[in-house]
């Protein structure tokens, strides 16, 4: 895959190089800066402020957690109006999503018409790129500053909109001092959003042996800081989470996600669910069912061998040593950092609710990129033993 090489800075303070970013390499003339509504309880404000001081600012932040296509139309017109030639994303992944989709998005549509939702149902490709971009996540995350898409919602239904090149931020500043003040329920869901694409990337039949590395480095780390980063947090958990969402960001923009995340969405947009939470609901079946891979279910072209090394060392970076053993640690992680793991307990009392996410998340196609053929009996077994 063709993909450009983003200039990226880290650290605690690094949020400063905006300022060298915006004056040695950009020089723009109105910034369109995209932030969620948190930034005004923070001290972000205050950093901010004064890097940007000399320019002309186009502040959006009237927008839904779970970018919406009413919320990316009203970005497209304020962008257009205000001849902005620069993105500043500052948030979650929603903040870095619905920021990629306007930018792209903008550069597509001329005058008055409007083409929005062609784009994103991908009947029409894209063919120009947007303006610069820098992401600047605030969560750790969903690694949305490393990977060539964005989610948009339609009617509750969850589009991607990806370009190899465009869709990638061309500067990424991973801050993890911009973390301190995330609530431990967001640092929870976050972190496990994390988490699960790091275990989808590796287990997903597009991996390679770079998104396996970059797979490989995150799990441990995840495994590792969460807890720490959500019940008792220091710098050093926070530095390893924001360093790990990004790997597991990096590993996905090669593999893409699996099962787990293609039958959250529903979750989020009918139950209200995080999305992190969403999908580390179904992880730890997911990975007994995985680990159950035979000759006539693998889907990895590279064989049943291969499947069952890639299980086999993820059990190894678990620290377990069976499939059964991980679905219990993920129980207890889950626990530890208190996500909720019963359907019920999250709205989901009956069998139609079950339905309902069987119906708008399984898709036999979408999830071919599992590596065991996922059956829409086999799903519906494994969330009657989360209900
Ligand atoms: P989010 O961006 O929706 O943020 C969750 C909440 O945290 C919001 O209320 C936000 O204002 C608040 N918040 C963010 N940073 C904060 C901070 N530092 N301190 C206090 N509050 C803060 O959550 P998310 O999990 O980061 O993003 C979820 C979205 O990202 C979903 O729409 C999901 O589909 C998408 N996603 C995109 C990709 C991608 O590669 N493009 C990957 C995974 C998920």
């Amino acid at each position: 895959m063709k993909t450009k090489i983003q200039q990226q800075y880290s650290g605690i303070g690094s949020i400063h190089f905006l300022e060298n970013i915006l004056t040695v390499n950009e020089n723009p003339f109105n910034i369109f800066l995209v932030t969620g509504n948190f930034f005004y309880q923070s001290s972000l404000k205050d950093t901010l402020e004064p890097l940007l001081a000399s320019y002309d600012v186009t502040h959006f932040n009237d927008f839904s957690a779970n970018p919406q296509l009413d919320d990316v139309r009203k970005g497209i017109s304020l962008f257009k109006e205000k001849e902005c030639d620069l993105v500043l994303a500052i948030g979650g992944g929603s903040t870095l999503d619905i920021a990629k989709s306007i930018n792209i998005l903008t550069a597509q549509i001329y005058g008055s018409s409007d083409k929005v939702t062609r784009y994103i149902t991908k009947e029409l490709s894209l063919k120009k790129p947007g303006k610069p971009f820098i992401a600047v996540p605030t969560t750790a995350g969903t690694g949305s500053e490393a990977t060539h898409f964005a989610v948009v919602y339609i009617d509750k239904k969850k589009y991607s909109l990806a370009h190899p090149e465009w869709m990638l931020p061309d500067y990424v500043v991973l801050d993890p001092s911009l973390t301190y003040n995330l609530p431990a329920k967001i640092t929870a869901s976050t972190g496990m959003d994390a988490l699960c694409q790091a275990i989808e990337s590796y287990w997903s039949v597009y991996s390679t042996e770079e998104s396996q590395q970059y797979a490989g480095e995150a799990i441990p780390l995840i495994w590792k800081n969460l807890p720490v980063a959500v019940n008792n947090p220091t710098p050093l958990a926070r530095e390893s989470m924001m360093k790990a969402a990004n790997l597991a960001g990096k590993a996905i923009n090669i593999s893409k996600t699996t099962a787990c995340h293609a039958i959250s969405y529903p979750f989020t947009s009918y139950f209200n669910v995080p999305h992190g939470h969403a999908v580390a609901l179904t992880l730890g079946e997911m990975f007994v069912y995985n680990a159950g891979v035979n000759d006539d279910d693998c889907l990895d072209g590279r064989g049943l061998a291969h499947t069952q090394k890639t299980m086999q060392e993820l059990m190894a970076m678990a620290g377990v040593t069976s499939p059964d053993d991980f679905n219990h640690q993920w129980c207890a992680l889950m626990d530890t950092i208190g996500l909720e793991r019963r359907l019920h307990k999250l709205g989901l009392t009956t069998e139609e609710d079950i339905d309902l996410i069987v119906k708008n998340g399984f898709n036999p196609e979408r999830v071919r990129n599992n590596l065991r053929v996922l059956t829409e009996r086999e799903l519906k077994k494994i969330l009657y033993r989360i209900s």
